[in-house]
């Protein structure tokens, strides 16, 4: 069903042509005529409904236009011989059929929203022909003597009514891009009333209104595509425009507006201007179309020049917020840097923010709760700072506050910055309700030097140094501010450096493994060894874990050193075992990252080092931290899981330093901890210290955990840890982290059975 009514169009066009041809061949001319006419009609009223095109009002004149110049060809073969009046009730019915035609044309255009540039180039086009159908047509068929005057006024408005369904049609044309079949069709229709009416045109010179049969031919085509058109299924398309995106004047357009523009020009030389009135309309138009063409170029320039604004603010403002971007933000500092200040109290000072966990806030709430926090933000710090502050967005949820100021001025704005920030905001949340946000901002200040002498980055510098600032404000706790100096810029510096340096290191395997013995109490010997990586660098000497750990942290370096470190020392282990170095029980403990805890393969892995160095899974302790237990995903467990089902032993470093929790213990496949030197510290002078350490002990013997403490020092803290029932320690007073030559020489078991063994 579908299907036959979207090919109706093709039984239309082949019902038009036939009808047509029989036309044109004097075979029943007359009601081939009339049938193309009502059939175009009932296509106009019916086609739109056909295929559901809204709006119908345009079709609805379409259809109303069709009837009365039906109506007009009809009436006009039948009162041909009437006097005039009578014999123009035809007339009448053309013209009106022409209202109806251009009233639909203009429904059309203000549907797809008429641009101006689109009306001043129709105007042009429309002036040109007018000028063109005046001369030739008008005036000559207006001179005719002894013809009533109905006559010589339908003579003259024949040809006008043309020209301005030319620029309707120009305008269609001008103002949108995609032109579909239907869209064409309407377009051909338009052209064959146009010379159709160009033929009665050119008749009407020598003051004849009727022609040869022929001559009506054009129209039975019209018809025919017209019909077509609104049987087409893109008839739809005509109901929206796809706009221009740049009213140019281009080929085509040219093409159409070129003739108007030389039509004053053309007409004055062919034929001549006579009289008076000639003068004058010549004179007239090509003044008109002369304006028109400077208003269009103007409007072209300021188009431009708007354009370009547009242009230059969007690439230097952000769109959500509207603030000035890191690029205009740079250019105004440096403008701001580059004013002399040594004499003034005031100087430039920059406020760098960056919002607290917003990450959470697109995660919990919806990705535009976060943009309209963002936009609000904005918002609040513009409304809370002087007016001369420049605020800029600078990132995701970073925004960058300047002012020229003293320094109680700039504290100040501190303090109403973080305020304003601080303020609870309502925002939608995705699905459709309300949340009320707080949240917190972390903010770097810095003051400009006074004199920069106008170099040039000095503000990306300040910038740099602001982020500094705000990034120890993060790492000190977050929802406050610092202020930058001097030392901060050299840590970063160092922090880098040594970033490098630590890159090239791991590639080159220029690190080691100190091993540092894990004794037993009873017995005074080494159970096991904690592995401890070492750096030699080579302008700084020996770099301790503590810097160079975090850093490979930071920079992602961390699994491919953490994988090198486990199998050394699982390899290590393998040839001490060999050596008969250590004995069956000795450990081996290595330090494991949170992030080599995420890695899927982790376990298989490990297991396959283990295999291959021929060592017992259960002779490998990794010790881990606590925030792997609080913080940890999924994955994360899901790996733990899978190291205790190898037999590797997991124990928990710095043990009491973080959230420990008893829960988190009996839910992990813990099986062991660390106390943390901190608390061992204290032992023998601490009571507090004491009860802490028995309570970890008292815990760990319920949950079956063994216990080993770090850091021990002194004799006085042994002694009280072998009191509280401690099994395992670690620490100076049995040796430091030495080379593994150094270790096998000290600790190998047939030492201690020559009776060797160290003493306190
Ligand atoms: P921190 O406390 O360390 O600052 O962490 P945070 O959660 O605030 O996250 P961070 O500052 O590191 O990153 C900002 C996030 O903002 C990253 C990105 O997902 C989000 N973001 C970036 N641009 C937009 C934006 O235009 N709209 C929204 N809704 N979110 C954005
Ligand atoms: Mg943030």
């Amino acid at each position: 069903m579908s299907l036959r009514r979207d090919r109706l169009w093709l039984a239309f066009l082949a019902l038009g042509t036939l009808c047509s041809a029989l036309f044109a061949l004097d075979v029943a001319a007359d009601a081939a005529s009339a049938l193309i006419g009502v059939a175009c009609v009932l296509a106009w009223a019916y086609g739109p409904r056909l295929h559901a095109v809204h709006p119908r009002r345009p079709w609805r004149l379409m259809t109303a236009a069709a009837a009365f110049f039906l109506a007009g060809i009809i009436l006009r073969a039948l009162l041909l011989d009437q006097p005039s009046p009578v014999a123009q009730l035809g007339d009448a019915c053309t013209v009106c059929g022409f209202g109806f035609f251009i009233a639909a044309l203009v429904t059309f255009l203000n549907r797809w929203g008429m641009d101006r540039r689109a009306l001043l180039d129709g105007l042009i086009v429309c002036i040109g022909a007018a000028l063109a159908s005046t001369m030739l047509f008008v005036l000559p068929a207006a001179s005719i003597p002894g013809r009533p005057p109905v006559v010589t006024l339908l003579a003259g408005l024949y040809p006008l009514l043309d020209t301005v369904t030319v620029l309707l049609v120009a305008n269609l044309a001008f103002t949108t891009a995609v032109r579909q079949p239907a869209f064409m069709l309407m377009g051909a229709m338009m052209v064959l009333l146009f010379c159709g009416d160009l033929g009665y045109a050119i008749i009407g010179r020598q003051g004849d209104v009727v022609g040869p049969r022929l001559m009506a031919l054009p129209f039975l085509f019209a018809f025919t595509l017209g019909g077509t058109a609104a049987l087409h299924p893109t008839a739809k398309a005509l109901g929206r425009a796809t706009p221009l995106p740049i009213q140019a004047w281009s080929l085509p357009r040219m093409l159409l507006i070129g003739p108007a523009v030389a039509s004053p020009f053309l007409l004055t030389v062919t034929l001549g201007a006579d009289t008076r009135i000639e003068r004058w309309a010549l004179g007239a138009g090509g003044a008109a179309i002369v304006a028109l063409l400077l208003v269009r170029a103007s409007d072209a320039v300021q188009s431009h020049a708007a354009a370009q604004r547009r242009f230059e603010h969007q690439a230097t403002h952000d769109p959500l917020t509207g603030l000035p971007n890191r690029r205009m933000l740079s250019i105004m500092v440096e403008r701001l840097l580059g004013e002399d200040r040594t004499a003034r109290a005031a100087n430039v000072w920059m406020f760098y923010l960056d919002l607290d966990g917003f990450k959470l806030v697109n995660d919990s709430w919806g990705h535009p709760a976060g943009d309209q926090l963002i936009v609000d933000v904005g918002a609040r710090l513009r409304h809370a700072l002087p007016a001369a502050a420049t605020i800029a967005r600078v990132g995701g949820d970073e925004f960058v506050v300047v002012q020229c100021c003293t320094e109680p001025e700039a504290m100040a704005n501190a303090q109403r910055i973080m305020d304003c920030v601080e303020r609870p905001l309502l925002v939608v949340t995705a699905d459709g309700g309300t949340a009320e946000i707080v949240i917190g901002a972390s903010m770097g200040i810095v003051q400009a030097p006074k004199r920069t002498g106008g170099r040039d980055g000095q503000a990306d510098a300040l910038m740099r140094d602001a982020d500094t600032a705000m990034y120890r404000a993060k790492a000190a706790g977050r929802n406050r501010w610092t202020v930058f100096d001097a030392s901060m810029r050299d840590a970063v510096r160092e922090r880098v450096e040594i970033e490098v340096a630590l890159r090239a290191a791991v590639a080159h395997e220029q690190l080691s493994i100190a091993y540092q013995p894990i004794v037993a109490m009873h017995t005074g010997r080494p159970a096991g060894a904690e592995a401890l990586c070492r750096w030699q660098h080579p302008v700084r000497g020996w770099i301790g874990p503590n810097m160079f750990i975090a850093v490979a942290e930071d920079s992602n370096l961390i699994s491919a050193l953490g994988a090198w470190v486990l199998r050394e020392s699982v390899q290590q282990l393998a040839r001490w075992r060999a050596g008969g170095v250590v004995d069956d029980d000795f450990w081996m403990s290595v330090n494991v990252s949170p992030r080599q805890l995420g890695d899927p393969a982790f376990a298989e892995r490990l297991g396959g080092t283990l295999r291959q160095a021929g060592v017992p899974a259960a002779n490998l302790v990794l010790e881990i931290t606590e925030s792997v237990m609080v913080e940890g995903s999924d994955l994360t467990e899901r790996v733990l899981a899978e190291l205790r089902a190898l037999g590797v032993r997991i124990a928990v470093d710095d043990f009491g330093t973080g959230f420990s929790a008893l829960g988190y213990l009996r839910r992990h496949p813990v099986t062991g901890v660390k106390i943390d030197r901190s608390f061992v510290n204290g032992l023998g002078s601490s009571a507090e210290d004491e009860e802490i350490v028995r309570a970890v002990v008292a815990m760990s013997s319920a949950l079956h955990l063994t216990v080993v403490a770090e850091g021990v020092e002194t004799p006085a803290q042994r002694d009280v840890l072998i009191a509280l029932g401690v099994p395992l320690a670690q620490g100076w007073l049995w040796g430091k982290a030495v080379d593994p030559a150094t270790f096998a020489a000290t600790w190998a078991v047939r030492v201690a059975l020559s009776g060797a063994a160290p003493s306190d």
